[in-house]
């Protein structure tokens, strides 16, 4: 794969954003299949747009978000209600993160989040600007990379290291189960569990190590009284979905 944006695309554009999507969008379509089924993407034009990119076989959607800065904890997004509303609508896209080396133009980074990891507990609004602001009222949004579990973050460039599209392929499917789940407050729980399990860095583990984290749980969720009961359920819903297996009582292995 070749990792560099053809510079010569942005020769017309003189905004930097301009330039920028004017390369990074073709290397996008050029050397990113569909993480859903494999297929080519096609790039839909810039004018009738409500997403970036569309697969030619199953019809996925992406967005795609280029950065010079490398996706950490907090990334800032676009107009707050806006995005909200697109997170809520039946066409909600796929998001695509590149991160490119300035100057060299370079690809450093390139990650998938399936559309069933954005909830509105992902994404914070900001400060409305202020009243002497040029676009006054206007309110921006944070999108917290934080609350998104890694098996939600799936690489295609990794520091500039190639992942196999097997593994893409593999990754992809393991959380589709995701989509199925229309209420934002249980698939909240579910991520918030396998956020837990993933902060613990290992397969192998036991129920008290996830009942460690109940305070946590308790101000994430402060509706629910009963949080043990809650962690068992999710655990319970994870081995249904062959994320987990069980391996005696109280022991779990991610799979
Ligand atoms: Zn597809």
């Amino acid at each position: 794969m070749n990792l560099n944006f053809q510079t010569s695309l942005a020769n017309s554009y003189t905004n930097n954003s301009q330039k920028i999507r004017a390369m990074s969008e073709p290397w996008t379509e050029q050397n990113i299949f569909c993480p859903n089924c494999g297929s080519k993407l096609s790039e839909l034009e810039n004018n009738k747009k409500v997403s970036d990119f569309l697969c030619d076989n199953c019809l996925e959607n992406y967005e795609q978000k280029a950065s010079k800065n490398k996706f950490k904890n907090k990334v800032i997004s676009s107009e707050y209600y806006s995005l909200i509303y697109r997170l809520k609508s039946v066409d909600k896209p796929n998001f695509f993160f590149l991160h490119y080396l300035d100057g060299i133009f370079s690809v450093n980074d390139f990650f998938v989040v399936p559309k069933y990891f954005f909830t509105s507990e992902i994404i914070e609004r900001r400060k409305p600007l202020s009243i002497t602001a040029k676009r006054a009222g206007w309110t921006g949004s944070n999108i917290l990379f934080s609350k998104i579990p890694n098996s939600g973050k799936i690489y295609y460039i990794e520091d500039w290291k190639e992942i196999s599209k097997k593994e893409i392929l593999e990754k992809w499917q393991k959380t589709a189960f995701l989509k199925d789940i229309k209420k934002d407050n249980l698939k909240g729980w579910i991520l918030d569990i396998m956020n837990c399990i993933e902060s613990l860095n290992k397969n192998d583990f036991s129920l008290n190590e996830i009942y460690a984290f109940e305070k946590d749980l308790e101000i994430l969720h402060p509706e629910n009284k009963n949080i043990k009961p809650k962690i068992r359920q999710q655990l319970q819903f994870l081995r249904d979905k062959w994320y987990l297996e069980f391996l005696e009582k109280g022991k779990y292995k991610v799979l």
